[in-house]
C-alpha cells in the first residue's frame, strides 16, 4: 500500500505528511447546517469565515490532531466503525474466515501493548546485525534491497507504474528518496523552522541509537552521520514544484544505461536482490540523483552509510516497537504537527490493519456500511459533471476547435470507480500470527512489495484500486485517466442523503468536478485518453493555459498561510485549478437540475437561502478547519493543497456566479479585481 500511495499525484486532500497520522476522539459525524454560518460576517468580505465562523469558534482541535476539519469528524466514525469490526474478528476464534484471521490477528497482535514492551527492540536484532555485517558497499546494496521488500526504503526508491509512454504496459521505476524528513528544505533551507526541525530530527535519532544500545556518545556521533547522509541525498533531489511536471521524471533507459549512470549503486545485484524479473528498460526519475548520489556513496565511509541505514530501519519500525521507541517517534511527529498527545493505541493499530491489509478490512467496512442507494446517486451526479465539463470546454473562448475535438475524447474516455473495488485483493500470501506484530508488519509489507515487483513488464491492471473503501478521499489518475471515490467519502458532510441538492452539488459534487478536472489541470493535460504522457494541444492553446494558470498561481502566491508564510502557488496550481474548475461546473450541473425540474422545488429557497446560496454554504462548510501553527508551517512546505480559508476565498472571489448569489459589489474581498478563470 505504502508504495503504491506514492503515486497518487492527484489527491482530494492530503492529511498525513510522513510523520503525521489520521485520526481522533469520538463524536459523530454531522452533516450540513445552518449553525456553522457566523452571521455577524459579510459574505463579500470573508466567504469562508461566514461559512465557518461559529464552527471555529466551537471547535477544538483535540490533543491527538495536528488539525481538526469538518470532515475528521467522518474520520471519527469511520475509526469507529472499523475498530468494531477488527474487535469481533479479533475475537472470532477458531471459526473465523480466512479474512477475519487476518485482520483480527494483525489488529490484536497490535493491541498487545505488553509483549511489545517486553521485546524491545529484539525483532530488529536480525536486520541490525546483517546491516552491521556488510562488509563492502556491495553487501550493503544486498541488505537495501532486502531492506526495501519489508518497508524499509534507504537511498532510493523502487516500484512499478505503467509506462509513461505505453500507459498499458507496467515497468520498473527507480526514483530519489530515502528522506526521514517531510521534505528536502528540511536539510537545505535556513528559515527558522527548518533549523529547529534538524535540531529536533538529530535529537530524535540520537534517542532511537540509545535505545538500540548506543552509548550517549556514540548515539550522537550516528545522528551527526544520518544527518550528514540525509542532507547530501537532500541537496541532489528535485524540488516538489519541479516534480509536478510530469516531463521531467520522464527518462526511460535501457538497463545498461542505468546502470553505467550509478555504478555505485550496484543495480544489477539491487534487482537481483529484490526478485525483479530480467527487464530491459525502466524509468529512471531522476537521473542527476542517480548519478550524483553514486558518486557520494564512493566518497562516503561504508560505516556512514551503515549507519544511515541502521537508522532508515528503526525508524520505520519505531512506532510497533516497545514505548520508549514509540515516545521517541511521537515527539519527532510532535514537532513537526504540533500534536499535543500521540492517539490512543487502537486508532494506530485500526490505521496499520487500513494501511497493510485496507481491502480485506475494506471488504468488511462495505458489508457494514455501504447501500446501493448511494452508487447509484453517485452515478447520476458524475454523469451530470460530466456533461458540465464537457459543456465548458466547448464554449470556451481561449481554446480552438482541434484541441477541444481532442479534450471530449479525454473526458469522454475518463472511467469511474465508485465505493469498492469489483475483486478485493486476495491476502492468502501473507501469514498473520496472533504474537508477533513487527514480523505481521514486515511479511505485509513484503507482500505489497512483491506484488509491485509481480508487475513489471505486464499489462497494467486497470482495475486495480490506489486507496482503500473506508478512506475519506478520492483521486484522479492520470495513467488510469479515471476518477476515484473510495465509500468512506460518500457520506455527511461530503454527500448528505437528507439535504437538498444544492447542499451536496455544493459538497461532493464540487469534488466530482475537481477530480474530473484534474484530467485538465497542468499536469493532467500532459496525458491522454489512455494515459500517455503526450502533448493532444496545439501550440497556441497550450500557451493560453498557460497564461491562465499563471494567474491562478499569482493569485494563491500571495495568501499567508501562517505567520509570514505564504503558500507556494507553483506547488498548489493543479489542486487550486481543480478547486476553481470544480466549482464552476458543479453550479453549471446544479442550474441544469433546477432548469430541468418541472416541479419547481429545486428552485424553492430553503430556511432563507437560495439554492445558489446553499450550494457555497456546502462547499464552505465541507473545508471548515483549524490547524495548529507547526502542522501549517509543515503544510505549506509540502502540501499540493491550500488551506481550507483558501480552498473557499481563493476560489469564491474569482466567480462572478458566486457574486452574484451573494450580491457582492466591486471593491469587496470576494470580488477579485483580476479574476482567474481557466475551466
Ligand atoms: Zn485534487
Amino acid at each position: 500500500m505504502r508504495v503504491f500511495r506514492l503515486l497518487l499525484a492527484f489527491l482530494l486532500l492530503v492529511t498525513a505528511g510522513s510523520f503525521s497520522q489520521s485520526a481522533s476522539s469520538a463524536k459523530t459525524a454531522a452533516g450540513f447546517s445552518l449553525d456553522t454560518i457566523d452571521k455577524s460576517i459579510d459574505p463579500c468580505v470573508d466567504f469562508y469565515q461566514y461559512a465557518c465562523g461559529n464552527w471555529i469558534k466551537n471547535s477544538e482541535i483535540p490533543a491527538d490532531r495536528p488539525a481538526w476539519q469538518s470532515f475528521s469528524e467522518l474520520n471519527e466514525r469511520n475509526l469507529t466503525v472499523e475498530r468494531g469490526i477488527l474487535e469481533k474478528a479479533a475475537a472470532g476464534g477458531a471459526g473465523r474466515s480466512a479474512v477475519d484471521q487476518k485482520i483480527g490477528d494483525l489488529y490484536g497482535s497490535c493491541m498487545d501493548e505488553k509483549a511489545a514492551n517486553a521485546k524491545g527492540f529484539a525483532p530488529l536484532k536480525p536486520e541490525l546485525e546483517r546491516i552491521a555485517a556488510a562488509k563492502d558497499k556491495g553487501a550493503l546494496i544486498d541488505e537495501i534491497a532486502h531492506l526495501h521488500m519489508v518497508g524499509t526504503t534507504a537511498l532510493f526508491s523502487f516500484y512499478s507504474n505503467s509506462d509513461l509512454h505505453n500507459a498499458d504496459r507496467v515497468i520498473a521505476y527507480i526514483d530519489q528518496g530515502g528522506l526521514s524528513l517531510p521534505d528536502r528544505d528540511y536539510y537545505l533551507k535556513d528559515d527558522s523552522d527548518k533549523v529547529e526541525m534538524r535540531k529536533h530530527f538529530v535529537d530524535y535519532a540520537t534517542e532511537v541509537f540509545t535505545l538500540a544500545g548506543q552509548t550517549p556518545q556514540q548515539a550522537a556521533a550516528s545522528a551527526q552521520a544520518v544527518l550528514v547522509v540525509e542532507t547530501l541525498l537532500a541537496a541532489n533531489s528535485m524540488d516538489r514544484t519541479k516534480r509536478r511536471d510530469p516531463k521531467n521524471r520522464d527518462h526511460k533507459m535501457t538497463r545498461d544505461e542505468a546502470l553505467g549512470l550509478a555504478p555505485e549503486f550496484s543495480l544489477n545485484r539491487y534487482f537481483t536482490g529484490v526478485g525483479a524479473p530480467n527487464f530491459a528498460a525502466l524509468n529512471v526519475g531522476n537521473p542527476d540523483y542517480f548519478k550524483q548520489v553514486s558518486g557520494v556513496i564512493a566518497s562516503l565511509p561504508l560505516e556512514s552509510l551503515k549507519t544511515y541505514v541502521t537508522f532508515r530501519v528503526l525508524r520505520a519500525a519505531a512506532a510497533w516497537l516497545s514505548q520508549p521507541f514509540v515516545d521517541a517517534d511521537f515527539k519527532m511527529r510532535q514537532a513537526l504537527t504540533g500534536q499535543k498527545q500521540n492517539q490512543d493505541r487502537w486508532k494506530r493499530c485500526v490505521d496499520l490493519v487500513d494501511g497493510s491489509l485496507g481491502e480485506a478490512l475494506g471488504q468488511r467496512y462495505v458489508e457494514a456500511t455501504f447501500g446501493a442507494e448511494g452508487k447509484q446517486r453517485m452515478l447520476k451526479m458524475v454523469d451530470a459533471l460530466e456533461k458540465s465539463l464537457d459543456e465548458d470546454i466547448q464554449g470556451l473562448s481561449w481554446m480552438s476547435d482541434d484541441t477541444k475535438k481532442q479534450a471530449k475524447v479525454k473526458l469522454t474516455a475518463i472511467r469511474n470507480k465508485i465505493g469498492y473495488p469489483d475483486v478485493y485483493r486476495d491476502y492468502g500470501a501473507v501469514t498473520i500470527k496472533g504474537d508477533d506484530l513487527l514480523g505481521n508488519v514486515q511479511r505485509a509489507d513484503e507482500f505489497e512489495a512483491k506484488r509491485q515487483v509481480a508487475k513489471i513488464d505486464k499489462p497494467l491492471d486497470r482495475k486495480e484500486w490506489g486507496m482503500t473503501p473506508p478512506e475519506v478521499n478520492a483521486y484522479y489518475s492520470g495513467s488510469f485517466n479515471e476518477i476515484v471515490f473510495p465509500a468512506g467519502i460518500l457520506q455527511p458532510p461530503f454527500f448528505d442523503k437528507a439535504m437538498d441538492d444544492a447542499v451536496n452539488f455544493g459538497g461532493i459534487g464540487l469534488v466530482i468536478g475537481h477530480e474530473l478536472t484534474h484530467g485538465f489541470d497542468d499536469q493532467g493535460r500532459k496525458f491522454d485518453p489512455t494515459g500517455n504522457l503526450r502533448d493532444w494541444w496545439t501550440e497556441q492553446d497550450g500557451k493560453e493555459f498557460e497564461k491562465r494558470v499563471s494567474c491562478v498561481a499569482d493569485e494563491y502566491s500571495n495568501f499567508v498561510a501562517v505567520d509570514t508564510m505564504k503558500l507556494n502557488g507553483r506547488l498548489t496550481l493543479g489542486e487550486n485549478t481543480a478547486d476553481n474548475g470544480g466549482a464552476r461546473i458543479a453550479l453549471m450541473a446544479l442550474e441544469h437540475m433546477i432548469a430541468d425540474d418541472k416541479t419547481g422545488k429545486e428552485g424553492q429557497s430553503v430556511d432563507g437561502y437560495t439554492p445558489e446560496q446553499r450550494f457555497f454554504l456546502g462547499f464552505g462548510r465541507v473545508w471548515c478547519e483549524k490547524q495548529r501553527p507547526e502542522y501549517l508551517r509543515m503544510q505549506v512546505s509540502t502540501n499540493p493543497h491550500s488551506p481550507g480559508k483558501y480552498r473557499v476565498d481563493g476560489v469564491v472571489q474569482n466567480m462572478p456566479e458566486f457574486q452574484k448569489a451573494w450580491g457582492c459589489k466591486a471593491g469587496q474581498p470576494m470580488v477579485a479585481e483580476n479574476a482567474c478563470h481557466v475551466w
